[in-house]
């Protein structure tokens, strides 16, 4: 039993989508909670979630999303293995994405093309991949051209440190920029990928649709499986 999970859900708006953030737990784990209703798991390390994944394929309804940063030589499975990819964030990984989605469909690998969102940073964090909100704009045109990845939206992850307004401008700030997105992209770039166990009513306040918990649903992480 994990009874975070309804405590959370009956807290937040219908149309928020909770994402378990599974990574570093065990796959007993996933499964009490996909026991508890939830269906959507995210995981960051690719070779950790392939094994997850493995034992857990008879929960065929799971949804899987990446939310980690992926190196160029992991794209390919990343792309076989989880419909959402959250963390692009670079052009030059969008269009190797791209590239292999479209052989893999082409191939009937997969069933769906991946749906993506750009990682964005909207306050400065030389800690984190992403674009900055200038670099985005300049790719616009580039990312554009990608028509084997559905562009939902935007992921954000924010600096640590910030204080509770901070943080409600900044997510404001993302939500906005989406927006302004959004007709260069299209009308399927509707989804905010923002929210962490430490600041989720802040980010669905300022217009989340996908919110990424992990502690708040399991329990601290052992540092050491952290990697
Ligand atoms: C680990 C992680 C989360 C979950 O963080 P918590 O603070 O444990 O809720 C969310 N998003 C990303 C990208 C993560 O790596």
């Amino acid at each position: 039993m994990i009874p975070q999970i309804e405590k959370i859900r009956n807290n937040i708006p219908n149309d928020v989508r909770l994402i378990a953030v599974s990574k570093t737990m065990p796959s007993e784990t996933i499964r009490m909670a996909y026991d508890g209703g939830i269906r959507d798991f995210a995981e960051n390390k690719l070779q950790e979630a392939l094994e997850k994944q493995e034992q857990l394929k008879d929960l065929d309804d799971i949804c899987w999303h990446f939310i980690g940063h992926l190196q160029s030589n992991k794209a390919k499975k990343a792309v076989e293995s989880f419909p959402w990819i959250h963390s692009i964030d670079s052009l030059k990984i969008a269009q190797r994405i791209n590239r292999l989605a479209q052989e893999a469909f082409s191939q009937q690998t997969i069933k769906n093309l991946p749906q993506v969102c750009l990682q964005v940073k909207i306050l400065p964090d030389e800690s984190k991949y992403g674009w900055n909100v200038e670099q985005l704009w300049q790719d616009v045109e580039a990312i554009k051209q990608l028509d084997s990845l559905r562009l939902r939206g935007l992921m954000a992850i924010l600096p640590l440190g910030l204080s509770k307004d901070e943080t409600l401008q900044a997510f404001k700030d993302v939500k906005s920029l989406a927006d302004e997105l959004k007709p260069h992209f299209g009308s399927d770039f509707d989804q905010l990928s923002m929210g962490m166990s430490g600041d989720y009513p802040l980010a669905i306040e300022a217009g989340a649709t996908m919110i990424r918990l992990g502690t708040i649903l399991f329990g601290k992480r052992s540092t050491v499986a952290l990697r």
